[in-house]
């Protein structure tokens, strides 16, 4: 009780213990929160200098690349995001997106907001692009920029033939900026090889690091257009010449880094380094794949086909009979579980359950076959609880 009667009585922090196997965040390592109780130090510290090399190293290693131009910008994606949009699209270029789901309509808003125009590639929600379609749009916009969503968290797609579109795009001399939010370090991404210019992403979906400081890579190529615009970008604050001055050889002070999420994001990334970046691939397919088939097992159908369904976030369509919300509310109450409903187009149509990180483990999947069967059910949908269960266990 606090000793002013005027000062606002709020008792200790007692959050509930969920098992988090929604879109993001996941579940966070016991390592990752034990780094974060770590003494501060400056931000200008010689040891944490050596700490920001270490992260950058290690961020290089989880995105399969070599640029110098590795960062955790500090923030959620959607800093990773705008630092990428904002910094590489100059007013007056045009920019091309996606509308198969709701990131692509974020990177539209972004690209706008920094004077950019935008022009579309469509394919439906719920489905990836066409790289016939894209060549078309870029023969016809020739874009400055062209933006895609490697795993749309919205739809459970993954983007197959990555590197049809970058070959594509580089035809035109477009740039290449991939929202990798969803699939760094859990689904496979070869940055270099598969000649990306930009990747941004975020430390809590399969890097299961709480949000705050966020993985951007950009090729010279791409750090030279930056570097040489007319303009500087509108935010001073993800303006990447400035940030230069501070990840890059100088060190100098630009804002405080955010320390905590910095000794988080390495500590995550360690995780990486010793479970191998293609190890940890194998696991979220291996673990969705269990999933996926409790999910059939019990009569439930996946929205997307094996050729792009993304493991880190399985979409399910919901069945006859049941309210979506319901389902979910049933899942906290009584299993301390978190899913999510579907948003925009498929809204009302899909759950969406992750496999993210250190979500990805055995016991998680199986509570969320068994815990699902039992919340349908219960609420009058036409499944099979056990022959779910038992069609994971069979993958497991
Ligand atoms: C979560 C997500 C983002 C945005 O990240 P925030 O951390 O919520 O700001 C962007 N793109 C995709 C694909 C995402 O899943």
């Amino acid at each position: 009780m606090p000793t002013d009667s005027s000062a606002p009585d709020v008792g200790e922090l007692t959050p509930p213990n969920r098992t988090l196997m929604g879109p993001g965040p996941s579940d966070v390592h016991p390592r990752v929160l034990r780094a974060m109780s770590t003494p501060l130090v400056g931000h200008l510290d010689p040891s944490f200098v050596e700490i920001m090399d270490e992260v950058q190293e290690l961020l290089r290693y989880t995105f399969r690349t070599d640029n110098q131009w590795t960062i955790p910008v500090s923030g959620t994606g959607s800093a990773s995001m705008e630092a990428a949009i904002g910094n590489l699209v100059e007013p007056g270029d045009t920019m091309l997106v996606p509308t198969n789901g709701y990131f692509g309509g974020r990177m539209a808003s972004m690209a706008r907001r920094a004077g950019g125009e935008v022009v579309e590639v469509a394919a439906p929600w719920g489905k990836p692009l066409d790289p016939a379609a894209v060549s078309d749009a870029l023969a016809e916009h020739d874009p400055d920029v062209f933006g895609f969503v490697h795993a749309e968290t919205s739809t459970g797609v993954v983007q197959p033939n990555v590197p049809e579109l970058t070959t594509a795009a580089h035809d035109h001399d477009t740039l290449v900026i991939a929202d990798t939010v969803t699939s760094l370090g859990g689904v496979e991404l070869r940055v270099d090889e598969w000649d990306i210019d930009v990747a941004y992403s975020g430390p809590q979906k399969c890097l299961s690091c709480p949000p705050g400081a966020s993985p951007l890579t950009l090729s010279d190529q791409a750090m030279e257009k930056v570097l040489s615009r007319e303009e500087p970008p509108r935010s001073w604050y993800l303006d990447l010449s400035l940030l230069e001055g501070y990840w890059g050889e100088e060190r100098a002070y630009h804002h405080t880094a955010p320390i905590t999420n910095v000794y988080a994001i390495r500590e995550a990334l360690r995780l990486v380094a010793e479970e191998g970046i293609e190890n940890r691939w194998a696991r979220h397919r291996h673990l969705a794949g269990a999933l996926k088939a409790g999910m059939e097992g019990m009569g439930l159908e996946m929205n997307a086909p094996e050729a792009y369904w993304l493991p880190s976030l399985n979409a399910v369509r919901v069945p006859d009979g049941v309210d979506d919300s319901e389902v979910c509310e049933v899942l906290l109450e009584k299993y301390d579980l978190e899913i999510a409903t579907g948003l925009g187009d498929l809204a009302g149509e899909i759950f969406r359950i992750g496999c993210m990180g250190h979500s990805a483990r055995p016991e998680n999947v199986v509570l969320v076959v068994a815990a699902l069967g039992d919340a349908l059910e219960s609420l009058g949908a036409d499944v099979d609880p056990d022959g779910g269960v038992a069609a994971c266990r069979d993958v497991l």
